[in-house]
């Protein structure tokens, strides 16, 4: 049988898996850690290569377009399937949803994990998977031990910086592997974030991130509180959001997601752009739910926590058009109650 056009140019780019990347899932943090990963292993060498893949096509194909139109020498394709990504690239870089996506791409037929069992043992070893995913620990626990099993090497690297972060190259990535895989996936990391922490094992960045996502899930709810009940008291919002900035109160969620349009003259938080561009509410509750999930299963209580995902839960059924938008848009969905007569006791929320 005569090898198809597509199956030549899959073993040509083969041979150049030593210096080739691939990004799977251009969204919103994906799509500007890719670039700046791109661009700047671009300008040090410019005989890299670079594969993108995503569920969605026209993001792959757009992504290109834009990143040759200012960087017109570069060697970059387009993978159609996951397959194609570890076949072209030695190091694949995963940034999906959570975990579905994360076991579709690894460990379905066609996905990481089949792709380097079928490899040469020694092109498995030299293969690093970095997922910057948030997803439930056990999941990722049990994806990068298939991953170690075919010889390949893997880090959960979930980010903490959002979509601001991604874009300036100054996230935080909270790093679960061996020491030896961490250090390895220390150089590829520098070109997106500015601080890489080693955790723990697998599954111990992960585990940093939730914890992390956990308090600013509660934080962004009480700033909202804190910013609507001022205003009711009369307070202009820039002049309170500067006081609570300059005082006990202040944290990121107030002085740099501030949910309320004009209280931070200076910065343009995704309420100014009707809360699009940030880290989706959607998103957030799953960041809940994977924290109410791992605290129980550990025994750690969560009061707080619970609440805010009952809230947040609410905020998706009550209006779920805030679900894609960023999670500061809590703000309206308090700022919907407040007009509408309604207290939002937790115990009457429509979730619980
Ligand atoms: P997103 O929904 O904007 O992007 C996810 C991308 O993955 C989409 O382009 C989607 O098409 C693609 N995708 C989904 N399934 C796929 C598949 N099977 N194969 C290939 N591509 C697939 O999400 P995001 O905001 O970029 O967040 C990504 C991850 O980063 C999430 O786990 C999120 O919790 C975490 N995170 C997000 C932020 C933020 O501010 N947005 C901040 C920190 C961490």
């Amino acid at each position: 049988m005569k090898p198809t056009s597509r199956c030549l140019q899959l073993l040509d780019r083969f041979m150049l898996r030593p210096k080739s990347v691939s990004f799977i899932g251009l969204g919103r943090m994906g799509s500007e850690m890719a670039f700046n990963l791109f661009s700047k292993k671009f300008t040090e060498a410019s005989d890299s290569h670079f594969v993108v893949c995503d569920a969605i096509p026209d993001s792959a194909r757009s992504f290109c377009e834009n990143f040759l139109a200012q960087f017109p020498g570069a060697k970059m394709g387009i993978a159609v399937t996951p397959e194609e990504a570890v076949l072209a690239s030695q190091t694949v870089i995963t940034m999906l949803p959570s975990s579905p996506q994360v076991q579709t791409v690894y460990s379905q037929p066609g996905g990481i994990v089949q792709t380097l069992r079928m490899l040469p043992e020694a092109a498995a070893r030299q293969t690093l998977c970095i997922d910057s995913t948030t997803l439930d620990i056990k999941v990722a626990q049990e994806v990068a031990s298939q991953v170690v099993q075919t010889g390949a090497q893997i880090v959960d690297a979930p980010v903490s910086g959002g979509v601001t972060g991604a874009k300036a190259g100054t996230l935080s990535f909270l790093v679960g592997g061996t020491t030896e895989t961490f250090q390895l996936s220390e150089t590829i990391l520098a070109y997106m974030g500015k601080r890489i922490i080693h955790c723990g094992p697998s599954g111990a960045g992960l585990g940093a991130k939730i914890c992390n996502n956990l308090i600013l899930g509660v934080q962004q709810i009480v700033v909202a509180e804190g910013m609507l009940l001022g205003q009711k008291l009369g307070l202009d919002p820039a002049v309170l959001a500067g006081v609570i900035n300059s005082s006990t109160g202040s944290c990121w969620s107030s002085s740099v997601n501030n949910p309320v349009p004009s209280a931070l003259p200076d910065k343009s938080p995704p309420c100014e752009r009707d809360y699009e561009g940030g880290f989706a509410t959607a998103l957030m509750l799953k960041d809940m739910g994977l924290a109410t999930d791992i605290a129980n299963v550990s025994g750690s209580p969560l009061p707080l926590g619970e609440a805010a995902q009952s809230i947040y839960d609410d905020v998706l059924k009550r209006q779920p058009e805030l679900g894609r938008k960023d999670f500061s848009s809590v703000y309206r969905y308090l700022h919907q109650a407040a007009q509408e007569g309604k207290k939002l006791h937790l115990g009457e929320l429509v979730s619980t």
